[in-house]
Formats: structure tokens, sequence, C-alpha cells
């Protein structure tokens, strides 16, 4: 079971939710509890910290999920870059994506809803992957290629290459 974790999102997280069931084929459910997001603040960057948002899924470790995937609205943070679309544990079982920087309206842009679906879905799939064990794949197609901007989101696919499917179908066979 994949559990999803709202943290200040504006979106519709049961349509990720169906999208998400119908691609990988198994139970998904959000949380009924979402996570205040202040502890995750950085007040110098005016920012979210994903490291931490990670480090509290690992130590809730909620009911019986096997994957739990944290959705925000928020603009998300590692040290070392000025912003991340989310963030992931290789092979473990905790994971944060955010619709902040997938927003058109954050680069000036008019709202695009269904693009905006489409953005998150693919970054959800990509940092579960991540959890799955999966590392950044050159195929241009494969979810899994690594996006530094939100245009590369727009020219990946939606899901992995059959190499990384492969891959994961192992991991994603034992999801409880
Ligand atoms: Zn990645
Ligand atoms: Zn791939």
């Amino acid at each position: 079971m994949i559990l999803l974790v709202p943290i200040d999102f504006p979106g519709d997280i049961d349509y990720l939710r169906d999208r998400l069931r119908k691609g990988f084929r198994t139970r998904v459910e959000v949380s009924l509890n979402g996570l205040d997001p202040k502890p995750f603040f950085n007040p110098d960057r005016r920012q979210y910290s994903s490291a931490s948002i990670i480090e509290r899924l690992e130590r809730d470790a909620e009911g019986a999920a096997s994957k739990v995937l944290a959705v925000t609205g928020l603009d998300l943070y590692i040290p070392i870059l000025t912003f991340v679309f989310g963030e992931a544990r290789l092979n473990g079982r905790c994971a944060v994506v955010s619709s902040y920087r997938l927003d058109n309206r954050s680069y000036g842009l008019p709202s695009n809803p269904s693009l905006l679906d489409k953005r998150l879905f693919k970054e959800s799939v990509h940092e579960l992957g991540h959890t799955l064990g999966l590392v950044h794949c050159n195929d241009q197609e494969c979810v899994m290629k690594s996006s530094t901007y939100v245009e590369e989101i727009d020219f990946k696919g939606s899901w992995f290459c059959r190499r990384c499917g492969d891959c994961c179908a192992p991991a994603l066979a034992g999801l409880k």
C-alpha cells in the first residue's frame, strides 16, 4: 500500500491517488492526518526542507503502508540546490513531492491545471521509483530521467522505461 500524506497541498489529491492506483496497480490511500508544515520551514530561505519532511515521515512510520509519499504545495529545498521538485530515500520507505515549481504560475505564466496534474503525476512516480530502488535513467522517455527545469518534465514520459520497469518489478510486486 502506498500512503499519500498531504502537507498544505492545494490540489486534488484524490485525483493523484486514483492515477497512482492505476499506474502502480496497488492500494493507494490518502492519510486523514496531514502534517503541519511549520517545523520544516527555514526562515532564511523562506522554503521548506525536504530532508526534514522525509525524516519526520520515517519517524512517524504510520500504519501498514509500504511506501509513504508526502504531497505538498510548498516550495522545497535541499542545502546545495535553490529548489527541488521532490526527494526520496533510495530503496527506502518515504518520499516527498511538491507542486510548487510545477505550477505555471510560479513562472509568471497562466495557470494550466491539466499540465500541472501531469507533471505532479510524473514527479510522484519518479520519487516513488527511487523508493523502489531505481536511480536516474538516460532514456529520454523514462520517468526516471532527472529533470532540473520544469520543461524537462514535459519532455519525458509518465512511466518507467522497460529497463527500469523490469528492474523495479520485484519491489513493486512486494508492495503490501
Ligand atoms: Zn530523481
Ligand atoms: Zn528508465
